[in-house]
């Protein structure tokens, strides 16, 4: 499985792998680390990334940006019309009422989803990943902000499934991070010490996390969550943005907001010179050539004047720090760390506010921007079988309380109860016992909509088929387990009918509703240490027995507070104690469930099959690309070389009419060929190398021939030394016929040398060489096999033992026995010298590599 983790932010993303050396930040085909969140749109392709927020300016109205916030939401949604008023693309509705994105795609206009939108960026990032660990990537951990809500999660969730990946869980971009300081901080705190509290702060572009986290060596608790969704970087760009308008049109008399175009270089500007104040406190410039109608703008402005105008934005900071301190019942001393990641946490008066709340120095341990992918990929390791990780465990929280309410049976109306109070443990899973006669509906809800950031408190309705009565005609007993998964999405998971059979010890069920809750963390992450094998989950259950539908909530709320001793306790009583004997059978009930902006099956298949087409549509864009390059830049590199390195290799008349034929090439690369299909660029390339080819073949058998006569010189030379020398004692052992035949093919080849380097250095460079290169090579070779076997062959060992001192001197060094009588390798390049081979011709031949 692939282990890496995506930070999918509001304006740029970060792609961390696990590899064996650990997390690894990785960069993108511009060598970026940062993949802008953007996705463009084009008359034959999609760029995403850099390559699209590069067309900002030029197609910003097929260009999207900004489309995090989008998820889940219905077109009617006053984030999306306040956002479609200030948005430089169009929103749109989808048939569903969700919302859409139109653009102008393949010269058609097309409304694609924000699922959609996402799954191509996650695409990008997908890729990315892919080349970088050079394997298919399929499973990965996702990043979302801890206030997204349910509906939020699972567009995400389907975005990534449009992208063909296997999201194992979307995480908390605040749990992401403190997972990756978790890390960081392995050893936090000494074993005998009490949890330290470490508080986190993401700032990016769109939004303001705060969450504060129990440290204990490997257990990670996540204690609250509080957040802003209406605090970010972006914020502070739109002040600038208003500023400046203001101001140009007065100075100016210019109406920015009217040309997109403009309102976008001055976003870029604007952020630019926010990025610059946070690293100098004097007055910096703004100017903008050719702003709009031609005219050129320019102003200043100083950091004291810019928190002036931000002093809004800057008072909205402290109230999370506040809340999470208040939820989670603690003093300000009793903060270890404050660690802050998101960029806009650099901006120095954000700063200062954090560090003056909680009275101590801000901590930077982490990488600011990289911090979230690099915790996503360390809980995809953990999730891994194939890592090992140290045991690391992180218990999130339910970041919004959440209710369910039905229509009760026992007292006519509707009746509800909190199920998962805000931040209570997540994932967690709790089960809920129904009496009932006949199929029943449960709607689960925020119960809270004050704090929530979206306009609608539903969550979804599950409707529990299939009840009947008992045999007996009273209430069956229906259980229904509800459960934030991984994912932080709530859902009524499972659903069972229980049909009790009474035993003599038995008790009749109550004939009014009642409640059984059990709970169960029901996912641990954990790694072992000691093996490949994860740890299994630990499970812990513990049972309430409610009478009553009306004291329920107020119950359920203390069973979730209850000492965890006691629930304990309770757990370890015999199973008889906790339940009346009774048998039991168990059919699994259908759950219809109906949940807001849910993408059906069909709609999901169609969006996977349609990414499947803009993928391949892409790859056959970037080839006819690819081969329209390589014209152009044959085009220019055979004109620099015709009249450099080619020169001597074609004559002039030859030269004019290929210079002319490249001019007319780069002339109709900007006209008729300035949009052709591949194989035209295929085809104009292959014309082209028809005439440049024979030219550069030259050219290179020039640079190239010489070497290979000398390396056949060396042979014919070496061979002739031995053969003169082969009545001396060094080679007496040789055959004289077999030396009589190889020394008439040696001086056949020197012959051939001589004869064809004369007629060489008689033909002019610009035609093609008597003798090529690979011919001599050939025969290089040809005289090695043949000679070889003959004058490489080893003197026989002298019956008598030589003393030891000579044997020394004369035999097998460091380990060099095997290369004694090994031939001479004709192919390598290292001349060897002929005086030492004559006098020990076994240690002086390497290894033969001839093939
Ligand atoms: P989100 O987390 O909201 O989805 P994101 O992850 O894309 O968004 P980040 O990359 O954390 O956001 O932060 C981007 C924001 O930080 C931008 O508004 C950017 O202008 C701002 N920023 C980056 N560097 C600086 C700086 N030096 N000074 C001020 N602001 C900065
Ligand atoms: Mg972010």
């Amino acid at each position: 499985m692939s282990v890496v983790g995506f930070d999918l932010g509001f304006q740029s993303c970060y792609v961390a792998v696990a590899r064996a050396g650990g997390i690894e930040t990785i960069a993108n085909e511009y060598s970026d680390r940062c993949t802008p969140s953007f996705v463009s749109f084009g008359p034959r392709n999609r760029s995403i990334g850099a390559a699209a927020k590069s067309q900002v300016v030029t197609n910003y109205k097929n260009t999207v940006q900004s489309f995090k916030r989008l998820h889940g939401r219905a077109f009617t949604d006053p984030y999306i019309q306040s956002a479609n008023s200030n948005l430089v693309y169009e929103l749109a509705p989808m048939p569903s009422g969700a919302t859409g994105i139109k653009v102008l795609y393949m010269e058609e206009e097309r409304i694609f989803s924000t699922e959609q939108v996402t799954g191509m960026l996650l695409t990008k990032l997908k890729e990315t990943a892919e080349s970088a660990l050079k394997k298919p990537v399929v499973d990965c951990v996702i990043s979302v902000p801890s206030y997204f809500t349910d509906a939020e999660r699972r567009s995400v969730m389907d975005a990534a499934q449009i992208a063909g990946l296997n999201c194992l869980r979307l995480m908390n971009e605040t749990t992401a991070v403190t997972l990756a300081y978790g890390i960081y901080k392995q050893d936090l705190p000494a074993p005998e010490e009490k949890p330290r509290i470490v508080v986190f702060v993401d700032l990016g572009h769109s939004g303001y996390q705060v969450s504060v986290c129990a440290f204990n060596k490997g257990k990670l608790k996540i204690l609250a969550t509080a957040f802003d969704s209406d605090l970010g970087g972006k914020d502070f760009d739109d002040i600038l943005v208003n500023h400046f308008c203001e101001e140009f049109g007065t100075k100016y008399k210019l109406d920015v907001r009217s040309k997109p175009r403009a309102l976008v270089r001055l976003y870029q500007e604007c952020e630019k010179l926010k990025k610059l104040m946070s690293a100098n406190s004097s007055d910096l410039p703004l100017n903008i050539e050719c702003f709009m109608n031609d005219i050129d703008v320019s102003s200043k402005l100083n950091r004291g004047q810019f928190e002036e105008m931000c002093s809004g934005l800057l008072a909205k900071v402290e109230g999370p720090l506040r809340s999470v301190m208040e939820q989670a019942k603690l003093k300000k001393e009793d903060i270890y760390a404050v660690e802050i990641v998101g960029g806009a946490t650099r901006i120095p008066a954000i700063k200062e506010r954090i560090s003056k709340f909680f009275g101590k120095e801000l901590s930077t341990t982490l990488n600011a921007d990289e911090a979230v992918a690099r915790g996503c990929a360390l809980q995809c390791a953990i999730l891994s079988p194939a890592f090992k990780v140290r045991e690391f465990s992180i218990t999130d929280v339910v970041p919004y309380s959440i209710s369910l309410k039905w229509n009760s049976a026992a007292e006519e109306g509707l009746s509800d109860c909190e199920v998962f109070p805000k931040n209570h443990a997540a994932p967690f899973s709790k089960v809920l016992t129904f009496y009932r006669k006949e199929p029943f509906s449960l709607e689960a809800y925020y119960n809270n909509p004050k704090e929530l950031p979206y306009p609608k408190a539903t969550i979804g309705q599950f409707l529990i088929q299939n009840v009947v009565p008992q045999a007996s005609g009273e209430s069956a007993k229906v259980k229904v387990k509800v459960r934030v998964n991984v994912h932080g999405v709530f859902s009524v998971s499972s659903a069972s009918l229980v049909e009790v059979v009474k035993t003599a010890e038995g008790e009749e069920p109550m004939e009014t509703d009642q409640i059984v809750k059990e709970e169960e963390e029901d996912q641990k992450l954990q790694a072992g240490d000691n093996g490949d094998k994860k740890t299994e989950a630990e499970v812990k259950y513990c049972c309430f027995c409610l009478v009553g539908e009306k004291r329920v909530s107020s119950l359920l709320l203390q069973t979730t507070t209850e000492d965890a001793k006691q629930q304990e306790k309770k757990n370890d009583q015999p199973p008889q104690a906790k339940k009346p004997k009774v048998k039991t059978k168990t059919l699994e009930l259908p759950i219809e469930s109906s949940l807001d902006w849910q993408l059906s099956r069909e709609e999901l298949n169609l969006f996977v099959e349609n990414e499947g087409k803009m993928i391949m549509q892409d790859k056959l864009e970037k080839e006819r690309n690819d081969a329209k390059n390589n014209v152009e830049e044959y085009v220019y590199d055979m004109r620099d070389k015709l009249h450099g390195i080619l020169e001597k290799f074609v004559n002039e008349a030859d030269r004019d009419l290929f210079s002319l034929k490249l001019e007319d090439t780069e002339n109709w690369l900007y006209e008729d060929g300035e949009d052709q299909q591949k194989q035209v660029y295929i085809d104009k390339l292959a014309e082209l190398k028809k005439i440049g080819q024979p030219i550069h073949e030259r050219y290179v058998e020039a640079e190239e021939r010489p070497k290979a006569f000398e390396e056949l010189g060396r042979q014919i030379q070496m061979y002739m030394k031995i053969i003169e020398a082969y009545k001396d004692e060094l080679y007496d052992h040789l055959d004289e016929l077999e030396v009589t035949r190889v020394d008439k093919q040696v001086n056949d080849a020197m012959v051939w040398m001589n004869s064809k380097m004369n007629q060489q250095n008689n033909q002019d460079l610009t035609m093609d060489p008597v003798v090529k290169v690979t011919e001599i090579k050939a025969k290089t070779k040809e005289l090695y096999a043949s000679c070889n076997p003959v004058l490489s062959k080893p003197k026989p060992k002298p019956k008598v033992e030589p003393p030891n001192e000579e044997k020394t001197e004369n035999g097998p060094v460091n380990g060099q026995e095997g290369t004694e009588s090994q031939p001479c390798n004709p192919d390598k390049t290292t001349p060897v010298g002929t005086e030492q081979q004559t006098k020990t011709p076994e240690k002086n031949l390497p290894e033969m590599d001839i093939d």
